[in-house]
């Protein structure tokens, strides 16, 4: 078995006197499409802070590629290949949909002249189903368009870890399809996946393994079917 892309190992994480994440430990290989669940304030999204470098963790490590990253800054784990779409997207609303892309690209740290960010660019817009919306205002999008956006603009940096933080929240049943189909596309192309959602069918279909978390803590791990039929996961999150 080839080794793990990411390695969470004894991840603990407080504010103040509370523990958001205790001793969490979480392997991910590469290609994989990984689901992660868990009721609100299970301590989801500070995972991925902390993965993504917009926390520190408090315990334990994080190796990425084989290295440890727990002590780098955002910016340089996203160009070592970590890229993360936001709960709340946070589009340059007064910019267009191509400008909001060319931000990344820049900070993505790949030197390209500003001739191949815009082909980048435009090859990243016309993947995510957005070539047409280039010269429109972000404020202008609808709800779907800003999370496929929001996506395209991780997917500038690059990335060998694309992690998706509740992409479908809010959309409708066929657009959460289409979000869906992006992510097995990109899946497809050899970009290792996470995916926190709270829409079950969703997660269940995409995912391979899936991890329930529980008040930060890990309470099963398994197929999504195992998952799923787990009495606890069950009690703590389906409301069984
Ligand atoms: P989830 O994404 O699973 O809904 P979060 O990771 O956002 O949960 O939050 C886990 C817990 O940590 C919640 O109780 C939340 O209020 C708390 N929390 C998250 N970020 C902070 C912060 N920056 N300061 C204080 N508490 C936080
Ligand atoms: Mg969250």
């Amino acid at each position: 078995m080839s080794a793990p892309l990411l390695k969470v190992e004894n991840v603990s994480k407080r504010f103040g006197g509370f523990t958001a994440l205790d001793s969490v430990h979480v392997s991910i290989n590469p290609g994989e499409r990984f689901g992660l669940i868990g009721p609100n304030g299970s301590g989801k999204t500070t995972l991925i802070n902390c993965i993504s470098g917009s926390l520190r963790n408090d315990t334990g490590s994080i190796v990425f590629g084989g290295e440890e990253i727990g002590k780098l800054p955002a910016y340089v784990r996203l160009r070592r290949g970590i890229a993360r779409s936001f709960q709340i997207p946070r589009p340059f609303r007064s910019m267009t949909v191509l400008e909001n892309l060319l931000i990344p690209i820049d900070f993505g740290g790949h030197g390209q002249s500003s001739r191949q960010a815009m082909d980048e660019v435009g090859v990243i817009l016309e993947k995510m189903g957005l070539a047409s919306k280039a010269d429109v205002m972000s404020s202008q999008l609808s709800q779907v368009e800003l999370r496929k956006m929001e996506l395209a603009r991780a997917m500038a940096a690059r990335p060998k870890l694309l992690i998706s933080d509740e992409a479908m929240a809010g959309l409708s049943s066929s657009e959460i399809d289409e979000v869906l189909a992006l992510l097995f596309k990109l899946n497809g192309e050899g970009i290792t996946i996470i995916m926190i959602e709270h829409i079950m069918h969703a997660v269940m279909r995409f995912s391979q393994r899936l991890v329930c978390l529980e008040a930060g803590r890990i309470i099963c791990e398994g197929t999504p079917q195992e998952v799923v039929g787990n009495a606890r996961v069950q009690e703590a999150y389906l409301g069984a």
